[in-house]
């Protein structure tokens, strides 16, 4: 009788424990962000910021996908991750003179409307856009308006659709004051970047993973202000580790399938497509 007592009342300790475990599992959560689409796979065709990595992206049911916006001379919006393509600076260049380069699967360079297209093929997956730095702010500051208006002429145009990241300051000033009620985050690596973010008038901070590691007292100052947390772009598994402990409320990766399995080997909830990011206090 007695055995039975001890292995009752032991049982009952360890359901006990699963369960507090399983609450603290539950109560963190993180979203993945695949930086660029998710390319690198055969589905993405291994090409960065092109419609088939995008579409793969979205059917694996990651919370968001990230991509980069270039604007061209005479005004076409691109989907390109650099300021210059074979030398040639995007913005001070017609599109014409783009018009033949080709992604490493052969797609032609997406513009943003191409890429619209492709995104309204599932609303649920967040559209992380990443409005790069132009040559001037008037330039920028055209990109922004024109990129908007995209936004909205395809339907997308909403918070819950899109979230802005961006390094340059005038464009996250910007892209804060035409955009609200839109996640908005400042991509900087400085010591102290959600007082940054702040000062831009920004809701969120986008931080080199680096940054994160090496120095995260300002991460409560983050939460402190009410800020979103993402954090990029985190290749390696015990790096991801530690960032998901840590609590980012996304973590933008070029191994999304493997920030899955890490999510999932910490007993963490991976906040999916669909889901809304409850921001932690
Ligand atoms: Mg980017």
């Amino acid at each position: 009788m007695k055995t039975a007592l001890i292995a009752k009342t032991l049982l009952a300790t360890v359901l006990a424990a699963a369960t507090v475990t399983l609450a603290q599992a539950q109560k963190k959560a993180s979203a993945i962000v695949a930086h660029r689409g998710y390319w690198n796979c055969e589905a993405g065709g291994y090409a960065r910021n092109s419609l088939a990595a995008l579409e793969s992206a979205q059917k694996a049911g990651f919370w968001g996908s990230e991509f980069d916006v270039n604007m061209t001379a005479d005004s076409v919006l691109l989907v390109f991750h650099d300021a210059h393509i074979n030398g040639k600076r995007i913005d001070q260049t017609p599109y014409a003179e783009f018009k033949d380069y080709r992604l490493e699967n052969g797609e032609p360079i997406p513009t943003l409307d191409q890429y619209l297209e492709q995104a309204k093929k599932y609303p649920k997956t967040v559209l992380v856009f990443e409005m790069k730095w132009h040559s001037t702010d008037e330039i920028e500051n055209r990109a922004i308006a024109l990129s908007i208006e995209k936004l909205k002429a395809h339907k997308l145009f909403s918070p819950k659709r899109v979230i802005f990241i961006s390094f340059s300051p005038n464009a996250s000033r910007v892209l804060a004051q035409s955009a609200p009620g839109f996640t908005v985050q400042y991509l900087g690596s400085d010591r102290r970047p959600a007082q940054v973010a702040a000062e831009l008038g920004m809701n969120g901070v986008d931080t080199w993973f680096k940054t994160m590691l090496d120095d995260a007292t300002w991460y409560p100052e983050a939460r402190k202000l009410g800020m979103s947390v993402n954090t990029w772009t985190v290749n390696n598994a015990d790096q991801m580790e530690t960032l998901f402990e840590m609590g980012v409320d996304q973590l933008t990766t070029d191994n999304p399938m493997e920030a899955r399995e890490v999510l999932s080997k910490m007993g963490m909830r991976e906040v999916v497509a669909g889901k809304k990011i409850k921001i932690k206090k």
